[in-house]
């Protein structure tokens, strides 16, 4: 009588995202095309933001907002140390240096109060890289205030973030660039994708040239009548970053359904933290600013209360045939990043405490209540033993 496995993740394809898929097939333009402008414009509209530009991952995009601010060898970034490597990797890709600063015990962002002391007694800060972690959004006005007193740029790592409100204002609408991600794990999903989102013509316009080899299109607006179709220029050794048009199509279609699936991951997130408030774990804080996308749903042991650790914990809830995760391993135990700047466990004990306890339940817009019942049943089972 054993049930079928839960997986921890599963993208909400329906037939819509299908018969999208199969008409740009049909169409014959598979590559960046009519979809991808529509998705574009579309996305651009829902955001409420002038440039959308899609590529095909959140990792490109962080690369070419980087490009765009100027980011040289040398510079240092202000980023968070929990947070999956493409966040920081992209700061290497420029030559650049990344500047952990350890998280807030209770969002998991990183803690403005450090960034500041940070500012204070380093040099050669040009940008901060926030995550917006699980969906929940940063502290924006006090980092905007930083970046302002101190002439840095804000680039937002929003991967989590799709629809995320901080005061009001939707994620998007921030900070100097914003790039999302539609990994399949994401809240939109087309496969492998992203988006960046500026109100900068000038980035805008710098990034749209690099995600293609560098190709400008800019003198066929000027003089449209006297160039001929074939001609381009390149201005730049651009990068080969663009969305095609089927990730797009699956695009489309997903931004359509984008707050029933907020809806549904909101209700699964409150039954479980009503579900699970009394037992020796800490519910995810909601932190009054800010909505939450609940991208993620990250509950954390209180290990002090149980006798089995964070692993054995996974195991058992695995073996009753429920997928869960950890998000994430915190990047100063990543042998590349440990080793390059000699970083010590301890050097981010919050990132570590926090990583020690925590456990990602499952939590996507097809999941029955049969299935959140079923989640929280064995959890039960496993911590009142
Ligand atoms: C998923 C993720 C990324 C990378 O997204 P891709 O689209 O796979 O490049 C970057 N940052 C965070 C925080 C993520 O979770």
């Amino acid at each position: 009588m054993s049930e079928k496995f839960l997986p921890f993740a599963l993208p909400c394809i329906g037939e819509e995202e299908i018969n999208e898929v199969v008409d740009t097939l049909r169409s014959g333009w598979l590559t960046s095309g009519p979809k991808t402008k529509r998705f574009e414009e579309e996305f651009s509209q829902f955001i409420g933001t002038p440039h959308a530009l899609a590529v095909n991952s959140c990792t490109a995009g962080l690369h070419l907002a980087l490009e765009a601010i100027g980011i040289q060898p040398g510079d240092k970034i202000i980023t968070t140390p929990y947070t999956f490597t493409a966040t920081a990797e992209v700061i290497r890709y420029l030559g650049a240096e990344p500047l952990f600063v350890d998280i807030d015990p209770n969002t998991f962002n990183i803690d403005v109060q450090k960034i500041a002391k940070t500012l204070e007694t380093t040099t050669g800060i040009k940008a901060i890289l926030p995550v917006h972690f699980g969906g929940q959004a940063n502290d924006m006005d006090s980092i905007l205030a930083l970046a302002k007193q101190y002439s840095l740029k804000v680039v937002e790592d929003a991967a989590h973030a799709l629809p995320t409100y901080y005061k009001g204002k939707l994620v998007g609408n921030l900070g100097d660039i914003t790039v999302y991600s539609f990994y399949v794990t994401k809240t939109l999903a087309t496969g492998e994708g992203g988006m960046i989102t500026t109100a900068n013509p000038d980035y805008a316009k710098h990034m749209q040239a690099l995600r293609l080899h560098g190709i400008s299109k800019d003198i066929f607006n000027r003089n449209a009548s006297d160039v001929p179709a074939w001609h381009y220029d390149i201005i730049a050794p651009g990068f080969k970053y663009n969305m095609n048009d089927i990730a797009a199509a699956l695009g489309i279609q997903q931004l359509l359904k984008i707050n029933r699936f907020l809806q549904r991951r909101t209700e699964i997130a409150e039954q479980y933290t009503q579900a699970l408030a009394d037992l020796p774990v800490r519910v995810p804080y909601q932190h009054p600013d800010s909505t939450h996308a609940w991208h993620l749903y990250v509950l954390q042991l209180k290990l002090e209360e149980l006798k089995l650790d964070r692993n054995t914990f996974i195991d058992r809830m695995n073996a009753a045939g429920i997928g869960t995760s950890v998000h994430f391993i915190p990047l100063h135990l990543h042998t590349y990043w440990r080793e390059r700047y000699n970083f010590k466990p301890t050097d981010f004990p919050v990132a570590l405490d926090v990583y020690q306890r925590a456990v990602s339940l499952p939590i996507y817009p097809s999941m029955t209540d049969a299935d959140v019942h079923r989640v929280i049943k064995q959890i039960k089972i496993i911590l009142q033993n």
